[in-house]
């Protein structure tokens, strides 16, 4: 930790310029690089013949080299992470009455899909460590009308994939088999799971390249990974009003531009994960031994990305404190921090009303703790300490308030 003289200091310099915002947008990640593969793909398209078309041969390249990333057979490139959820929602053909198990503690796009298909949301707790759904809890969730288990992976770290895909074997639906696990990776592109990406373990996995997350195509685009052919085969129909399969779809397809900088990016992110992990850690040494507050924590078997660096107040000082502190970190320090996030249902009414009833103390009470302090790639040494010494800062004032 930072001690007393040091932290007065590094506070001495002043608010970081620019202030680094909670989720900071990752325009800062663009080089020279993605402006030539951005000029050269507008180059191409103004062939009359060419265009910016969907089968663009850049598309056709940035999934392939997407797959092989992640290690899939599949990669199929849409507009943006929202839509692909819904496309492997409507995959599934659910009934009314039927379930699907998703965290509460979560943005809102997975309980949405849900909801978009007429289907129930379950809500499951998570772990109060690692922010995952957890698997025991959806164990005793699971009933004959569960269809798929659908985990986020919070924040940049991986969901437990394997303990999932062996409750969807061990609980097969009696019609459909095996209960499909659905991966939300909006904000994990780059994290690593047991060996390999995350992307990779699960039935279907769908990546967000929006500006605020890992890698971004352009500010908008995203990803559908799968092993399994048919799943394939519809995303990529469905992403252009139904093409040959003639099922129900619309239009969510990727630009030849986006693609080819989304090559350019995907090149990178290896770098980019290596950079946030090395903020992290730096961290981690900068705020060891607050006894208020726990740092993240990453299990052995995974890679955590570090989109967010996800921290926990103690149960004193759950709700109205921690709410003190970020205010405190972002209005007086500059010091961008953000709660991500409270269960769903809290914060969305129309999601509170579809799934009233349901309660998660758990989530609930960590909703009220957790809080995530800023953190970029190009986050410099300076900034990095200038922020932990703000945390330290807050701490010692919030233990007098
Ligand atoms: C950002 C985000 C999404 C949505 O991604 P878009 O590409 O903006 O549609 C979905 N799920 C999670 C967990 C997210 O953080």
């Amino acid at each position: 930790m930072i001690d007393a003289t040091r932290r007065k200091e590094i506070l001495k310099r002043g608010k970081p310029n620019p202030p680094w915002r909670g989720e900071p947008l990752l325009g800062g990640m663009y080089g020279e690089e993605e402006v030539e593969a951005a000029v050269s793909a507008i180059r191409i398209a103004m062939d009359v013949s060419v265009g910016f078309g969907f089968s663009a041969q850049h598309i056709v390249d940035f999934e392939k080299a997407f797959a092989q990333y992640v290690g899939t057979k599949h990669a199929v490139a849409i507009n943006s992470a929202g839509p692909g959820l819904d496309m492997v929602m409507r995959y599934l053909r659910l009934e009314p009455d039927e379930e699907v198990i998703v965290p509460a503690i979560n943005f809102m796009a997975a309980p949405l899909a849900v909801m978009g298909v007429g289907a129930k949301v379950v809500w499951g707790e998570i772990n109060p460590r690692t922010f995952q759904l957890d698997p025991n809890d959806v164990e005793k969730r699971i009933t004959p009308k569960t269809r798929a288990i659908f985990p986020v992976h919070m924040n940049g770290l991986s969901a437990p994939m394997d303990d999932f895909l062996e409750l969807a074997k061990r609980h097969p639906h009696q019609k459909h088999g095996p209960l499909m696990v659905i991966g939300d990776c909006a904000r994990a592109c780059g994290g690593g799971y047991r060996g390999t990406k995350i992307g990779k373990r699960g039935d279907v996995n769908i990546f967000s390249l929006h500006t605020m997350k890992n890698i971004t195509t352009l500010g908008e685009g995203g990803m559908i990974t799968t092993d399994n052919d048919d799943i394939e085969r519809y995303c990529r129909s469905v992403r252009f009003y139904g093409g040959e399969t003639e099922d129900w779809g619309t239009s969510n397809v990727m630009t030849s531009v986006q693609a080819a900088v989304g090559s350019v990016q995907l090149k990178k992110l290896d770098g980019f994960i290596a950079a946030r992990r090395k903020v992290a850690y730096r961290r981690h040494e900068l705020l060891e031994g607050i006894p208020e507050i726990t740092l993240p924590f990453e299990p052995d078997d995974c890679e955590h990305s570090f989109y967010l660096y996800t921290c926990l107040v103690c149960e004193e000082w759950a709700g109205e404190k921690r709410d003190t502190l970020v205010k405190m970190m972002n209005e007086e320090f500059g010091a961008g921090c953000v709660v991500a996030n409270p269960p769903v249902y809290e914060l969305c009414k129309l999601v509170r009303e579809y799934t009233a009833g349901q309660s998660l103390p758990l989530s609930e009470s960590i909703g009220k703790r957790l809080f995530c302090v800023s953190l970029h790639p190009i986050m410099t040494e300076e900034d990095n300490e200038y922020i932990a010494a703000s945390l330290i800062e807050c701490v010692e004032r919030l233990r007098k308030m």
